[in-house]
């Protein structure tokens, strides 16, 4: 068996002592990315975890790190790769979700990995490849508060499983973003976990429970139970912004921003908001830098959002999540993600 690449470290069952006795020894320890290779009762099956492609969220890290320092023995072979090492460990530590002169690790997922990200993105791919796990995890923190929801690309038992081993809201998408969940295609049962604010420790809590289930059960794709009240949000779309737009986080509207949005906005995340709810503060001749497109290219703003004067709207009733009140994040990569409150589709 390859052991992959030179870009990862392999390290085969280190036991409570080795890994240090805090999270930050431990991430010294490996001091760039891992891949933790833990024995199980049943060593002919093998499940994986993937964590902190983000450097900023720690979650997912602190809950393997407790698993190790408890010894807990898995039912079946647990491979554990921690990403961005070096990036959280970067002072202050845990503060870069990516940094800034390297690429965001979970969109390197895809052709062409040219980047550094994107030649560590293709060798965690080609381990996965040879060692042929029966599921994956993927470990985030959401970069505002909220609750812990799963995404996912494929609503199917499986799927739906590994999602009820943390959480009961499972977020179905196509979107095509270079994420390590898009690895369901190669059908490998996969969803990305987002347990919550960084910051929130609550968040530690569901990842450390979320990983033992995953790890000790003897099956994690047996369907749930029929009753089980899964909450499913499908095909949910992004609002983006255009590279020159300016965004501020504000109790009243910047008239020098495009958009000002105000500090609690993440308090919508996962409520249902009626249309006649402000969320923020549009200049209107700055529409335009908005972008709101399903994953087919289609143009949908004009369905989810409306402006009012100045004052923007849901157009109808929604749903929005992954509110980020980061105004880097909200033009690298999206102020939030929205779907109708009914369920209806948006083309
Ligand atoms: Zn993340």
């Amino acid at each position: 068996m390859s052991l992959g690449s030179p870009l990862i470290r392999y390290w085969y069952n280190p036991s409570s002592d080795m890994v240090g006795d805090t999270v930050e020894a431990f991430l010294q320890e490996m001091a760039g990315p891992t891949l933790i290779h833990i024995p199980g009762r049943d060593r002919s099956r093998k499940r994986a975890i993937c964590t902190l492609l983000h450097g900023n969220e720690p979650s997912g890290t602190r809950g393997i790190f407790r698993f190790l320092k408890e010894g807990i023995e898995p039912a079946v072979d647990l491979l554990c790769f921690i990403g961005s090492v070096r990036t959280a460990l970067h002072e202050p530590m845990f503060f870069y979700r990516h940094l800034p002169e390297d690429k965001d690790l979970n969109r390197c997922f895809k052709a062409p990995f040219e980047s550094d990200q994107g030649r560590l993105a293709k060798a965690i791919l080609d381990i996965l490849q040879d060692m042929n796990p029966e599921a994956l995890i993927d470990i985030h923190n959401t970069s505002g508060m909220g609750p812990c929801f799963a995404v996912s690309m494929k609503q199917d038992p499986a799927h739906e499983a590994l999602t009820s081993l943390f959480t009961d809201r499972m977020l179905v998408t196509g979107l095509k973003l270079g994420a390590l969940f898009e690895y369901s295609e190669r059908n490998v049962p996969t969803v990305t976990i987002e347990c919550g604010g960084a910051q929130d420790p609550h968040a530690d809590n569901i990842a450390y429970e979320g990983i033992r289930r995953y790890a000790t059960a003897e099956d994690v794709l047996t369907p749930v139970p029929a009753d089980w009240d899964l909450e499913v949000l499908r095909e949910p779309v992004r609002l983006e912004l255009q590279a020159d737009a300016s965004i501020t986080y504000s109790e009243a509207e910047d008239v020098y921003a495009d958009i000002t949005l105000p500090p609690d906005v993440e308090h919508h995340n996962f409520g249902r908001i009626n249309p006649d709810v402000p969320l923020g503060w549009v200049k209107p001749a700055s529409w335009d830098k908005l972008i709101m497109n399903t994953p087919g290219g289609v143009d949908v703003k004009d369905k989810v959002l409306r402006l009012e004067g100045n004052r923007l709207y849901p157009a109808q009733a929604l749903k929005l999540f992954m509110i980020t009140t980061n105004a880097t994040i909200a033009k690298s990569d999206c102020l939030f993600y929205a779907v109708t409150d009914d369920g209806s589709h948006l083309e």
